[in-house]
C-alpha cells in the first residue's frame, strides 16, 4: 500500500479554528478568530460596489475564453495604481510587472518561487509573530527562513530596537518580507520615520523588498496605507509584491490577488517577468476571470470606485470605533490592566494580551473563539455581543 505510511497533517491554526467554530453549539458562542470582516449584524456582506460590478458582467461578458498567464490587464494596471498611486514613475516607465494571483497567499507562492528558482537570495526575514503561512509557503518552496523580533509584549508595540538589531544581519540580496500596514497578528504598524528608516536600511545594504498588502485601506485610507511600500519604492529600485484584494473588496472566495515585481528598467523587468510566467504556467497555467474581472469594472469606473472608497472607509471606522467600545467596555466590566493600546492598532487584528490559556478558557467556559496567540479579530465584535465577550474576558483575566 502506498498511502498507508502516510501520517495525518496537523489542522491549519486558524481555519481549524473556523471548523471548530462551525460545529460549536452554544448560542452564545463568539467568533474572534479568523480574519474576515464582519458588520454590525455580525455578517460579512457583499459590497453594493461589487454587486452592481457583477450584474454588469454577467450581461456584459461575451466568452469564456482562456485568459492570458498573467491575467486582467485592466486589473493589473489598477493593481500598480492602488500600490504606486496614479503615473508613478514606476508605472509610467513600465518597470513593474503585475500578473492577477490566486488570492494573496497565490501571489506569495509565486515570489517564493521566483526568489528561489531566479534569484541568489538564500533567506527570507520574517517578522516574529507573523501570519503562520508566511513560514510555511517558503518553507515549501525551500527557501531558508529568519526571523526578525517584531512585538515588544511589556509596552504592547513595536520592538524597534529588536526589529532593527535583526534586521542589521540581513546580507545584501536577502529577501526582507513586510507587511504592507495592519501587520497581521499584532495590528501595530512603523510609523512613517520608522519605515523612511528601513528604506533606507533596505537601499543601503542591497535587501530585496517583499511587501505582503493584504489590508490595503484598513488602517488609515487607500493611500495612506501605502506609505511604507512608496518609501521603499524611493530608494530600492528592485521590489516584489503580493497584494490581496479577499478584504478590501470583501471578495474572499473568489481569489483575488497579484503578483508585482519591480525591476530597475523595463527590459529587465520583461525578462524577468517572463519567468514569473513560466512558473505560473507550471502551477494553475492562467487564474479565475471573475474575481479580476469584476475588480478592474469597478476600479476604470469613477463612481464605482468611489462607492466602494465609501464602503471600505464604512469597514475601516466601524473596526475603530468597536476598538474603543472594546476598551471602555473592558474598563466598565472591571478589568485593571489599561487596555488603551487597542486602540492605537491598525486593521483587524489584536493582539489582546490574553494568553494561550485564558484563551482556551474563553473557548472552554464561554464559547468564545479567537488564536491561542492572544490574536483576536475586532471586526467579528458587535453591540450584541459586546458586553458578554467582556465580562467573560474580565472573568479569565
Ligand atoms: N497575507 C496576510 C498577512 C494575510 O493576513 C492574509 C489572509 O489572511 C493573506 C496574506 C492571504 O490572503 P488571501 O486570502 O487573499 O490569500
Amino acid at each position: 500500500m502506498f498511502f498507508e505510511p502516510i501520517t495525518a497533517a496537523p489542522a491549519d491554526p486558524i481555519l481549524g479554528l473556523g471548523e471548530a467554530f462551525k460545529a460549536e453549539t452554544r448560542p452564545e458562542k463568539v467568533n474572534l478568530g479568523i480574519g474576515i470582516y464582519k458588520n454590525a449584524q455580525g455578517e460579512t456582506p457583499i459590497p453594493q460596489a461589487v454587486k452592481t460590478a457583477e450584474s454588469r458582467l454577467l450581461t456584459e461578458e461575451k466568452t469564456k475564453n482562456y485568459l492570458t498567464i498573467d491575467g486582467v490587464a485592466a486589473y493589473n494596471h489598477a493593481t500598480q495604481i492602488l500600490l504606486f498611486g496614479e503615473n508613478h514613475e514606476i508605472i509610467t516607465s513600465h518597470r513593474a510587472k503585475t500578473a492577477q494571483s490566486l488570492g494573496g497567499t497565490g501571489a506569495l507562492r509565486i515570489a517564493a518561487e521566483f526568489i528561489k528558482r531566479q534569484t541568489q537570495a538564500q533567506t527570507v526575514w520574517i517578522s516574529s509573530p507573523t501570519w503562520p503561512n508566511h513560514d510555511a509557503i517558503f518553507q515549501a518552496a525551500g527557501i531558508q527562513i529568519r526571523h526578525y523580533r517584531y512585538y515588544d509584549a511589556a509596552s504592547h508595540g513595536l520592538d524597534w530596537t529588536g526589529l532593527t538589531e535583526d534586521l542589521s544581519q540581513a546580507k545584501q540580496g536577502d529577501v526582507v518580507l513586510l507587511h504592507g500596514c495592519c501587520h497581521n497578528p499584532t495590528g501595530i504598524d512603523p510609523t512613517p520615520e520608522q519605515w523612511d528608516a528601513l528604506a533606507q536600511m533596505s537601499a543601503q545594504v542591497g535587501w530585496l523588498p517583499l511587501f505582503d498588502f493584504a489590508y490595503q485601506g484598513f488602517a488609515r485610507g487607500l493611500e495612506e496605507d501605502a506609505y511604507g511600500l512608496r518609501s521603499f519604492a524611493k530608494l530600492n529600485r528592485e521590489l516584489l509584491l503580493a497584494s490581496s484584494y479577499s478584504k478590501n473588496f470583501g471578495m474572499y472566495n473568489e481569489r483575488v490577488g497579484a503578483f508585482t515585481l519591480v525591476a530597475d528598467n523595463e527590459e529587465v523587468a520583461n525578462r524577468a517577468f517572463s519567468q514569473v510566467k513560466s512558473i505560473i504556467r507550471t502551477l494553475y497555467s492562467n487564474p479565475a476571470s471573475h474575481g479580476g474581472s469584476t475588480i478592474a469594472l469597478i476600479l476604470q469606473d469613477a463612481d464605482l470606485k468611489a462607492q466602494w472608497i465609501a464602503e471600505l472607509d464604512e469597514m475601516r471606522e466601524r473596526i475603530h470605533a468597536m476598538r474603543q467600545k472594546f476598551v471602555a467596555t473592558l474598563k466598565a466590566c472591571g478589568a485593571k490592566q489599561d487596555f488603551d493600546f487597542i486602540i492605537q492598532q491598525n486593521g483587524m487584528f489584536s493582539f489582546s494580551g490574553l494568553t494561550a490559556e485564558q484563551v482556551d478558557r474563553l473557548r472552554d467556559e464561554f464559547a468564545i473563539y479567537a488564536v491561542r496567540s492572544g490574536r483576536i479579530n475586532v471586526a467579528g465584535i458587535t453591540d450584541d455581543n459586546i458586553q458578554y465577550l467582556c465580562e467573560s474576558i474580565v472573568k479569565v483575566l
